[in-house]
């Protein structure tokens, strides 16, 4: 290329873009948490998706789909209703990527079971990837396969909808869900009064036939252009879970009414509607007064995902730190090499290889879940306790990263920007901070024996790790007392940090104790770097970020 004669200067000392990489065998705490928990012989097939997913080009479809936000189309010129959304090619090339890759239902088999083996654990890995390369379409494809826990309610209805969530083909048409090659689900659970208080839900459901008419609204309801949504309203016996297609069975356009699309601060790509129903055609999953029990099977899933995308999120801000200092010249040493900059990066891989493996170990339970007792329990308890310290974690962390790439990290052209703008929506949405913290003390009073042997669990897993025997003390006095509500974020984050320990401990031994010593032993203190790690473990846990 001809170079640019009005130039005046030459640019150097920034580091290349980091494209084009293996997402999997670049991380070494995913495979090695992916290996610990029984997903080690997926190892090839998740290089091939982690190749794809850092490529330069899905880089580029994440950022041009969050460029180009979502419209909803209300009428038409003729000003007949249309209740449509619509999103650029970008976003249409990563859900069909993310489907092609089974992320919306591989944990299943084709009728609707939990597939078993390590399907969570494989599945989450691949979760993990997508969420550093774009975690906005990630909205509808997490709901798709959750939506079939609550479906398994009404075995008449999975049966039906199976065939078309179980196909590895995004089909964005605008059609009845029946005629469709593939298809998305979403969920309708909060109104303007309530979001974490359902049972204030106002929205109405009447019989009409064999079906219900559903009348009134919704405040937030992702991915509008899902086939069909899980929907909680009040029928006669009580808040009900309902199935509301787009389309009704005679292949009518559903009276679903999108008002407008709320404007976020992040998840951009992602459209996230008010609606109102107007006698929307839907069917009943479940029995009528039990909506709550349904629909939470379907929210177990989403709160499980929420942590897996903040843990991803966390990884890629590293990833990009560590990278950027390691190209980043700042008084003739590279950024990488500069005591200070090293304890910041070192600690922050302590946080993410720490976040990885608790969450993998998490998938584990669910895997096993259907048919051993204590993962059960274990999946109960600390799914909610999980998300609430993995998630919360994540805005500080990126913030943290972003300034390691100092002001290049706060511009639009770079992910890191973006990055911070989702981390918050994770701890918000399915059941915000507190109510994890509620849910945790809802798990110790109801299933107090099946919750103590899971504390014993970690108990013995953390044998000898510094500050564990006092953690668990502390948790178990806090959770004990008469006010536990009071000091709920206490405990629980204790009980994430020791659960992140003794995960850790079956991957790395040596920086379980350190994550123990940093974490447990002590209180983290306020900023990543501010602990003392000697120059050995630094440079291990730097090599473990990127090689
Ligand atoms: C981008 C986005 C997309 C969303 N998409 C959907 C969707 O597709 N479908 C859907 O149904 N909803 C969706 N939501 C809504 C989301 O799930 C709710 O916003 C969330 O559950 C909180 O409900 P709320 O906003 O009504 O807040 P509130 O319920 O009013 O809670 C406010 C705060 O009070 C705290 N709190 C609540 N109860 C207690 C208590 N007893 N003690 C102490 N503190 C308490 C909560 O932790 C929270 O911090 C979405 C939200 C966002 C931001």
């Amino acid at each position: 290329m001809t170079q640019v004669t009005f130039a005046t200067h030459e640019v150097f000392n920034q580091s290349p873009p980091f494209e084009d990489v293996d997402l999997y065998t670049l991380d070494q705490s995913l495979v090695d948490a992916v290996a610990a928990n029984g997903g080690a012989s997926a190892h090839k097939e998740l290089s091939e998706f982690g190749r794809h997913w850092g490529s330069a080009a899905m880089a580029a479809r994440g950022r041009i789909a969050n460029e180009n936000t979502p419209k909803l189309r209300t009428f038409d010129s003729r000003g007949v209703r249309r209740d449509e959304v619509e999103f650029h090619p970008a976003y249409h090339e990563l859900m069909a990527r993310s489907a092609h890759g089974g992320v919306h239902n591989s944990t299943w088999t084709a009728d609707g079971k939990p597939a078993g083996g390590a399907a969570e654990v494989v599945r989450a890995a691949r979760f993990y990837m997508v969420a550093q390369v774009e975690t906005g379409h990630l909205c509808p494809v997490t709901m798709t396969r959750a939506s079939v826990a609550a479906l398994a309610a009404q075995p008449d209805l999975l049966a039906k909808t199976m065939p078309v969530i179980a196909t590895r083909t995004y089909d964005p048409s605008f059609a009845p869900w029946w005629t469709k090659r593939g298809m998305t689900l979403g969920m309708g659970m909060t109104e303007k009064q309530g979001g974490t208080d359902v049972r204030s839900n106002m929205t109405r459901a009447e019989r009409d036939g064999n079906a219900y008419r559903i009348i009134g609204h919704k405040w937030f309801m992702s991915a509008p252009m899902c086939d069909a949504f899980l929907v909680l309203a009040q029928a006669d016996a009580g808040l009900t879970c309902f199935f509301m297609p787009r389309f009704k069975p005679d292949g009518s356009i559903n009276a679903i009414q999108f008002q407008r699309l709320k404007d976020k601060l992040g998840n951009r790509s992602n459209a996230s509607s008010e609606v109102e129903f107007v006698g929307a055609y839907a069917e009943r999953v479940g029995e009528e007064g039990k909506g709550i029990r349904t629909i939470i099977q379907m929210v177990q899933l989403t709160r499980q995902d929420c942590a897996i995308a903040s843990a991803g999120l966390m990884r890629s801000g590293l990833a990009h730190a560590l990278h950027h200092s390691r190209h980043r010249s700042v008084f003739q040493k590279h950024l990488a090499d500069q005591p200070l900059m090293q304890a910041v990066l070192s600690d922050m891989e302590l946080h993410v290889e720490a976040s990885i493996a608790l969450v993998m170990r998490l998938c584990r339970s669910f895997d096993q879940a259907p048919h051993d007792a204590s993962e059960a329990a274990y999946m109960r308890l600390l799914t909610p306790a999980i998300k609430y310290w993995v998630c919360k974690s994540a805005p500080g962390f990126l913030y943290e990263a972003m300034e390691c790439l100092g002001g290049n990290g706060y511009v639009e052209e770079g992910i890191l920007a973006r990055h911070y703008r989702e981390s918050p929506v994770n701890a918000i949405w399915e059941g915000s901070g507190n109510v994890m913290c509620l849910d945790v003390l809802r798990a110790l009073s109801r299933e107090a024996e099946a919750a103590q042997a899971v504390l014993q669990g970690l108990v013995d897993e953390t044998s000898g790790l510094p500050g564990a025997t006092e953690a668990v003390t502390f948790i178990g006095k806090a959770f004990r007392r008469p006010d536990s509500e009071r000091v709920a974020r206490l405990a629980v984050e204790k009980l994430a940090l020791l659960a992140a320990g003794a995960a850790l401990n079956k991957v790395s031994p040596r920086h379980a104790e350190l994550f123990a010593r940093t974490r447990l032993a002590q209180a983290h203190a306020g900023m990543y770097g501010a602990v003392d790690l000697a120059g050995d473990d630094i440079r291990a846990l730097l090599d473990r970020t990127l090689p």
